[in-house]
């Protein structure tokens, strides 16, 4: 922080509030970067998207460059080209190396795996493959864009909406979602049918507004943001009918008791809703119908001695909780009716993009490259 915006923390922020504890946070994000402690074990089938949620954080706190020196970035960079299946493997990305498509070209597959099972690339990994190499500064010369959009169009179902991968059958709108980021970021829309996708995300609305992870479900937080970002992404978000009552069920998610978000109604604050509730809103031109400040205090008491931002406070934090809540600030210390956040916030972090959930600095990066 500079001299100047000391002097400005110090005659606008009071001496009570809570801050952002960027030192702690930088160890939290680096310690788990490098080595994910044991409860993440069960979680080895999403270590791309883990460690979006570490690079994530890093970029946002503009800390990337700074802590990471370019040889470990490009260790990382070269770590994801290596999950990446050409044309002959359907494309896309694999979670990570425990899936290793080595063991296959060679004709010596892992005989624990059932058999006929190929790796596939699955369609969550793919889109944080590519926010990952645009925030550690890829050039993408290696990207396979063809095999990506050929594995797009092999997921695809009849209903429009998308399986996560070849062969499972959770298709919802979190992977309309991944779909069309991928496309967004590729600039490349035609490998898909876009309509039928909408036409999947708009029946997955509920009577109450918001939209569910699919038809005749329950609204929630979480599935209404990946249908809101995908609408948005397609530049459709026009097609949204009475769009001030999906406007008024967000805002209702902000509790009056701790200033945080629930996920749906009659629930518990979670510091991750404070991004899929806040980041809807922000998209739907709405942020400015949210208290701020009061989202603020809440994700930063949720902060932990060892760094990370916990789901409730005194609560141990997990990697998705911590990046979500760093993404929602992010996003709060932009809003320039709240002077408290921007205070607080705007100079330790990056601002967000809140479709793509990637900071605009390394976006603004990537669409220069890409496109
Ligand atoms: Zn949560």
């Amino acid at each position: 922080m500079s001299t100047g915006d000391q002097k400005e923390k110090n005659a606008t922020q009071s001496e009570d509030e809570l801050s952002l504890e960027v030192k702690k946070h930088s160890a939290f994000w680096l310690r788990h970067l490098r080595m994910l402690p044991t409860p993440y074990i069960s979680g080895d089938l999403q270590r791309m998207t883990l460690g979006y949620f570490c690079i994530g954080a890093l970029d946002l706190l503009n800390l990337l460059e700074v802590k990471v020196d370019v040889q470990e970035r490009k260790e990382y960079i070269d770590w994801i080209y290596d999950q990446q299946l050409d044309r002959s493997f359907g494309g896309g990305f694999l979670p990570g190396p425990f899936l290793r498509r080595d063991q296959y070209q060679d004709g010596s597959a892992d005989s624990s795996l059932p058999s006929g099972s190929r790796p596939s690339g699955n369609l969550a990994m793919t889109y944080t493959a590519l926010l990952n190499l645009a925030m550690l500064g890829d050039d993408f010369v290696r990207l396979d864009r063809e095999a990506i959009l050929l594995h797009l169009h092999s997921l695809q179902q009849p209903d429009g909406s998308f399986a996560p991968s070849l062969g499972q059958d959770e298709c919802d709108c979190r992977f309309v979602y991944c779909a069309f980021a991928v496309c967004s970021m590729l600039n490349a829309w035609d490998s898909i049918d876009v309509e039928a996708a909408i036409g999947f995300l708009h029946s997955s609305r509920s009577y109450d507004g918001a939209f569910a992870q699919g038809p005749g479900q329950e609204s929630q937080g979480g599935s209404t943001y990946c249908a809101v970002a995908a609408l948005s992404l397609a530049d459709k978000l026009d097609t949204i009918q009475n769009s001030e009552q999906l406007i008024s069920w967000l805002t209702a998610r902000q509790q009056q008791k701790q200033g945080g978000f629930n996920g749906r109604i009659e629930k518990d604050e979670d510091a991750c809703y404070s991004f899929w509730c806040g980041a809807s809103l922000e998209i739907l031109g709405s942020h400015n119908l949210i208290d701020s400040k009061a989202d603020t205090d809440w994700l930063l008491s949720c902060q932990t001695k060892v760094g990370g931002i916990a789901k409730v406070p005194d609560e141990i934090p997990d990697v998705m909780h911590s990046y979500l809540s760093l993404a929602a600030l992010a996003m709060h210390a932009y809003e320039e009716e709240c002077e408290s956040s921007g205070t607080r916030l705007k100079p330790f972090l990056r601002e967000l993009d809140p479709t793509l959930n990637i900071s605009k600095h390394s976006l603004e990066r990537m669409r220069q490259k890409l496109t």
